[in-house]
Parts: structure tokens; C-alpha cells; sequence
């Protein structure tokens, strides 16, 4: 024990000397956490990584927390440090740029409890596992979950979440910050309108429960927020009794075309996991460690023919190069105090181009034709005035997350100066600078709050 101390106090101090970081090693080695922080480079190089691989960011060191606790001493710590450092959650790293990165800072790694991913040494080391209540019909999981291991947990009392991603390897914090979509979410609505409660770690580093009643501001903060204002590190998921095989009684009231019927029948495990199934095929034939420059936009009903005459027809010349999924959506199901943005229309498609670059000679699999295509798309929603807005949204401008938000940026704003008013979290969004970088850098053009 004491010799890893050491050696980890060693790694910390050459680092700082080597990068000219301003963290004290003492302030992160005084933490005392119950979990592991590591500063070994295998732990570094997989937090500096997600998905997408279009970016790269190497932090100081990372956290797998054991508990609620660990995570609010380390935040605590950030923000009281007097140098400044910062700090991201990061699920399970399924972000597409960069999102959950950082450079000056420690990334605490949410899911590494999974029975997915990583194990801590010994049980007591890890984060509680599920608790189902059949009565209430919902379940109490650490942020970190992954929702398989949701599914998994809830199944052995005949239950499930309601409203689901298409993907089940994603954490239950990083999609509750985002909205957490599949193709059923029209019925019951995103996986923000299906929480009754958080625990949630602020940019000062209190606990604070969370729910409609309680702390309410911060709930519906959290739920779209983007990961800007506190850690969820515990959310209560409503349940319902998982469906039995639906097929037939869907099809009885449907008017239909018998010839045109196509259906598969599967197991709901099966039906729910099937992204998964595709995801090692795709890693087999070593199509999964590859560039994704992926695209997600909300189009409004009203302009989905024109998006589709521009787009479809016109930039895409009716080829798609990759999966596109389009999904109807119901904004009555989306809770307008939530965090999130979708268009002013009651109807809305979410259509995402989920392409993959590869380099095997073809110049249409490239990156740079799939990314130039993109910024092609968004531009011609731009010039045609169809008002889409970004799902799992990114932008490099302040202007452009002032328009992302719209009317909500200034309750944006303000939530942010309330939960994390040094703004330490989750600054791999390139929404707020930290306090102490924008000091630093205060005769320069940059904004104090602005991006970077
Ligand atoms: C193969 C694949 C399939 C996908 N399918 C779907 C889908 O069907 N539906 C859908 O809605 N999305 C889908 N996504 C997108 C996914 O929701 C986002 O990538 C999201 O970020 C969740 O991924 P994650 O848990 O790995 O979070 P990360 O990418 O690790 O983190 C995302 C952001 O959330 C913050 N964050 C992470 N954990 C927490 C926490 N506990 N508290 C507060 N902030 C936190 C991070 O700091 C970061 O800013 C898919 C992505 C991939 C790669």
C-alpha cells in the first residue's frame, strides 16, 4: 500500500514537472478515497479516447470511485484547489467528440464497476449494485450503471425500464445527460421522462437528492445537461412489467398489406440487446476502433420532406454510406424544464447518420468526405431555414451554443453559475471555460465564461 502511495506520488510529480500541470499531488493523494485513482498509462490512454476517435485528451489521472463519497471529495477537492483543475464523469466513453475528456484534470471513470468493463479489487471497493422495488416498480442504480446490467438486474423480478437506447453498453449518467433515444421512445418518451429521482454530485461537491419535489431546479437541470452542472451517482428508473412477445396483438389492430409484413420474432433480451449483436460482428472484421464522424439531428415534421429532397436526395445522392435511422418523436413526451432542446413542433425525426470512416482506398469512406458532408448538411439547414437542432449536440463557438439553447441558455447559464460556478465539470463540452483558465487569460479576447 504504501509503496503504491509512493509510486503514485512519483508519477503525479514527474507528470507535473515533465507538463507544468497545477495540480499539488498532495491535494489529489489526501483525498483519501476508498476507490482507486491511477495515473498508470493504459487507465490514462483509454480515458483520453472515445468513440468517435476523432480526438484525444490525456488527463492527470483517473478516479474508479467506490462510492457517491469518493466522487464529491475529489470535486470538493477541484474546487477548492487553489491552482485549478478539472473534472469530467465519464461513462463508458461512448461520446463522439471528445465529450468526456480532458487535458488539465481527473476523469473519473463511472463505469468501471460494470460487470461489462473493469472490476475493482474487491466488492466493498465497488459502487452498490442494483435495488429493485417491485412494490414502487422502480430501481435505484449507481450513474455508472450500464443500462445491460440495468436490464439484467430488473429481469430477475419480471420487470424493465420503460424507455430504452437502442445500445444497452452505454451508462445510465451519460445518456440521463444527454436524453437516452431508441425507436419506442415516441410511446414513453426519452429516458430523462422515466426518472424519478438523483443523486447528484454538484461543481462544489455536495450530495444533493434531487427529484419533481425536491431540489427541483437541479433535477431538471441534470436531465440534458450535458454533464454541466454535477455527477449523477444515483438515479431512481421507473419500471414496468417487462412485455411478453407483442408481435401478433400489435398486428391485429393494424390495417396492412399481408404480403408487406415482414417481421422477427425474438426473445426481448434479444430485441433490446440487438445492437450489440452487430457491434461484434462489426469488431471481428476490425470495423469497430475506427474514425465515426456521427451525426444527430432533431428535424422538425414540417421541413422533413425538404430535409429530405436537400439531404437524402441532394448531398447524399440517395446513397448512405453507413447506417441512418429515422425516428418519429413525440415532443409532449419531453419534459420542457428539462435541460435538453428539441424543435418548437409537436412532431419531430431524429435522423442520425451513424458512418464509420475507413481507410481501404475509397475516397467516399474517408473522414474527411464524411465530415466535410456533415458540415454540408448542416449548412444547407442553415441556408434553407429548417431549424434543426444537434442530439448529443457539439460546437466549438459560444454563438453557437447560444443558438443550440435558444430561450433556454439563459437558465442555462444560470444553473451553471449556481451548481458549477467554477465551471470544473465536464469541460470537454466546450461550453463554459474554467474560472481559472478564463483568469488566467483575461486580457486576451477570450469570454470569462465563453468556450474555449
Ligand atoms: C454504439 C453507440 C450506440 C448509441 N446508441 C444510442 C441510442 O440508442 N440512444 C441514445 O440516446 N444515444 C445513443 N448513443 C449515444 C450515447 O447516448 C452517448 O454517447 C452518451 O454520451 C452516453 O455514452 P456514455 O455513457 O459512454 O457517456 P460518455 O460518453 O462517457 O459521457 C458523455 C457526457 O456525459 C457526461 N457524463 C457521463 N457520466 C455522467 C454522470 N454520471 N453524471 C453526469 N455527467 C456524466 C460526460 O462528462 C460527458 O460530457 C450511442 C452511442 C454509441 C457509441
Amino acid at each position: 500500500m504504501a509503496i503504491n502511495k509512493f509510486l503514485l506520488t512519483f508519477a503525479i510529480c514527474r507528470l507535473i514537472a515533465t507538463v507544468g500541470l497545477t495540480v499539488d499531488p498532495a491535494e489529489l493523494l489526501r483525498l483519501g478515497v476508498d476507490g482507486q485513482l491511477s495515473v498508470d498509462p493504459s487507465d490514462v490512454e483509454i480515458a483520453s479516447l472515445d468513440f468517435g476517435l476523432l480526438s484525444r485528451a490525456k488527463p492527470i489521472a483517473v478516479l474508479r470511485p467506490a462510492s457517491a463519497e469518493d466522487v464529491a471529495l475529489l470535486v470538493r477537492a477541484a474546487y477548492n484547489s487553489a491552482g485549478g483543475f478539472t473534472v469530467s464523469a465519464r461513462g463508458h466513453g461512448h461520446s463522439i467528440n471528445g465529450q468526456a475528456q480532458i487535458s488539465n484534470g481527473v476523469v473519473i471513470e463511472m463505469s468501471s464497476r460494470s460487470r461489462a468493463g473493469h472490476q475493482l479489487g474487491s466488492a466493498n471497493n465497488n459502487p452498490a449494485p442494483p435495488q429493485v422495488s417491485v412494490k414502487e416498480m422502480h430501481v435505484h442504480v449507481w450513474g455508472g450503471e450500464l443500462w445491460i446490467d440495468v436490464l439484467r438486474s430488473t429481469l430477475e423480478h419480471g420487470l424493465a425500464p420503460k424507455s430504452w437506447t437502442d445500445y444497452l453498453y452505454l451508462s445510465v449518467g451519460g445518456t440521463l445527460s444527454n436524453a437516452g433515444i431508441s425507436g419506442q421512445a415516441f410511446n414513453h418518451g426519452p429516458q430523462i421522462s422515466n426518472v424519478h429521482e438523483l443523486d447528484v454530485v454538484t461543481g462544489k461537491g455536495e450530495i444533493l437528492t434531487c427529484s419533481e419535489e425536491e431540489n427541483s431546479e437541479l433535477f431538471h437541470a441534470v436531465l440534458g445537461g450535458l454533464g454541466q452542472f454535477g455527477i449523477i451517482t444515483r438515479a431512481r428508473i421507473s419500471l414496468e412489467p417487462a412485455p411478453q412477445r407483442e408481435v401478433e396483438s400489435l398486428l391485429k389492430k393494424l390495417n396492412f398489406i399481408p404480403s408487406s409484413v415482414f417481421t422477427t420474432d425474438l426473445p426481448y433480451v434479444d430485441f433490446l440487446d440487438r445492437v450489440h449483436k452487430a457491434e461484434l460482428k462489426l469488431r471481428s472484421k476490425g470495423l469497430w476502433d475506427v474514425p465515426h464522424p456521427w451525426l444527430n439531428l432533431f428535424v422538425p415534421k414540417s421541413r422533413i420532406a425538404d430535409f429530405d429532397k436537400g439531404v437524402f436526395k441532394g448531398i447524399l445522392g440517395n446513397k448512405t454510406s453507413g447506417p441512418i435511422l429515422i425516428y418519429p418523436m413525440n415532443r409532449n413526451k419531453w419534459d420542457q424544464r428539462s435541460s435538453v432542446v428539441t424543435p418548437v413542433e409537436d412532431v419531430f425525426y431524429l435522423v442520425a447518420f451513424l458512418r464509420s470512416a475507413l481507410d481501404d482506398g475509397e475516397e467516399t469512406h474517408t473522414l474527411e468526405y464524411l465530415s466535410n458532408q456533415n458540415r454540408q448538411i448542416l449548412r444547407f439547414c442553415d441556408d434553407a431555414g429548417i431549424k434543426v437542432k444537434q442530439y448529443l449536440p457539439h460546437y466549438t463557438t459560444q454563438q453557437e451554443w447560444v443558438d443550440h439553447f435558444g430561450d433556454k441558455w439563459s437558465q442555462f447559464y444560470q444553473n451553471k453559475m449556481e451548481f458549477d460556478p467554477r465551471r470544473i465539470l465536464a469541460t470537454g463540452q466546450r461550453i463554459f471555460m474554467p474560472s481559472f483558465v478564463a483568469a488566467s487569460s483575461s486580457s486576451s479576447s477570450f469570454s470569462t465564461v465563453g468556450p474555449w
